[in-house]
């Protein structure tokens, strides 16, 4: 894009203004600028600002905003992730005050324009990553390096822990090192290296024994139902029950949680609200998303009996239901769902990825309610396409 002379002059005394002010500059700041460079007074600086690539603008509440110099933007992600490097280990967030003693610019940009420090990490999330773990407060901040060089050996660990029935005393991990040789170099400390994925692993002492034990730290169940709920709406069909391997990938607790459950059928089958599972004689069996009734479950539906394949859930069972609509439901039976999979600091950021998916035009859609008048075509359709 081509600039005005004045105006490329106007952004190059702003990036040096900003700069002195530490690389952040808040609308409240903008008249002291204009002070300076009276010259640049008429210009639009928050336009200007949206249009070029050495600022970003975060827009605020009551129309307050904030500029950042993009590099001291990036200056403050290189001095967090060498701090982080430096420590060996993932950053608990109460550890972030000594990162803000010794870099207080870069630890003002994390913080500027009403940002949080996960808001932070989530923006660069090439760079970090985010984890919670359950009963403990705050957040853990690691390098995404890591988790790259990290993720073969954790699914090992997985995999290793599931054939094992989830739980490993200390000394049986021999026969890990035999099958995997590379990975005792990767981790000459496997209880460390288990401690430092608490949303994975658990340490306890043994009893009555010098040696201590690994266990699967697993999702609860409900959630790992919910998760696989979203997994098949985002897949956008039924699936064959071995077809899941996406979903494996992302979820490796989910294989302990089906032994448990024994056998995905009876996983399933746990939670009607959100699965069905469809015994098919002749080929492989297939999981499905149930269409619970919307109106029903409001309280508003016309019909007394199930109709097409909208389901009268009566009594409800626990937990969330997926209904008819999924994920454009706008009575918040699709959020529930959500909530119950990401129960912890993910659970904004993916309701947010989840709202900017939505296609547009959905809102009048589902805001009508086709479901009770349409059911029976509807029904006529999802048929034909799925058997
Ligand atoms: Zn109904
Ligand atoms: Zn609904």
């Amino acid at each position: 894009m081509s600039m005005a002379p004045p105006e490329r002059k106007a952004l190059a005394d702003l990036a040096w203004y900003v700069g002195q002010e530490g690389g952040v500059l808040t609308s409240g700041r903008l008249s002291n600028f204009c002070k300076w460079f009276p010259a640049h007074h008429a210009l639009n600086i928050k336009q200007l600002c949206k249009n070029c690539p050495d600022f970003s603008v975060v827009d605020q509440a009551e129309g307050q905003w904030t500029i950042r110099l993009a590099s001291v933007e990036q200056e403050a992600v290189r001095n967090l992730a060498a701090f982080i490097r430096s420590m060996g280990r993932p950053l608990l967030s109460k550890e972030f005050s000594d990162l803000q003693s010794s870099h207080k610019a870069s630890a003002a940009v994390v913080y500027s324009g009403d940002r949080t420090l996960s808001r932070f990490c989530q923006e660069h999330d090439d760079t970090f990553t985010v984890e919670t773990s359950p009963g403990r407060p705050g957040i853990c901040i690691g390098l995404r390096s890591w988790a790259r060089s990290e993720l073969p050996i954790l699914e090992d660990l997985t995999a290793f822990l599931c054939e094992n029935g989830g739980s490993v005393s200390s000394e049986r991990f021999q026969n890990f090192y035999a099958k995997h040789p590379a990975h005792r170099e990767a981790i000459p400390n496997l209880r460390a290296f288990c401690s430092r994925h608490p949303d994975r692993f658990a340490i306890s002492e043994g009893t009555n024994s010098p040696h201590w034990r690994v266990t699967l730290a697993q999702p609860p169940s409900a959630q790992l139902a919910a998760r696989l709920a979203i997994f098949l709406e985002d897949c956008d069909q039924p699936m064959r029950w071995d077809q899941l391997d996406g979903f494996y990938k992302k979820n490796p607790d989910f294989r302990a949680v089906i032994q448990q459950a024994g056998g995905i059928r009876s996983f399933c089958e746990k939670y009607p609200g959100l699965l069905l599972y469809e015994a098919l004689s002749g080929q492989t069996d297939k999981i499905y998303l149930p269409k619970h009734c919307c109106l029903f479950m409001r309280g508003i539906c016309n019909f007394s009996e199930p109709h097409g394949k909208y389901l009268h859930a009566s009594p409800a069972p626990h937990g969330p239901l997926r209904c008819g609509y999924g994920r454009r439901c706008n009575y918040g039976h699709w959020q529930l769902i959500e909530q119950q999979a990401f129960a912890d600091a993910r659970g904004s950021a993916a309701a947010e990825a989840s709202k900017s998916r939505d296609p547009e035009g959905d809102e009048a859609d589902s805001g009508s309610d086709w479901e009770s008048s349409s059911s029976e075509s509807d029904a006529g359709v999802q048929a034909a396409t799925w058997v």
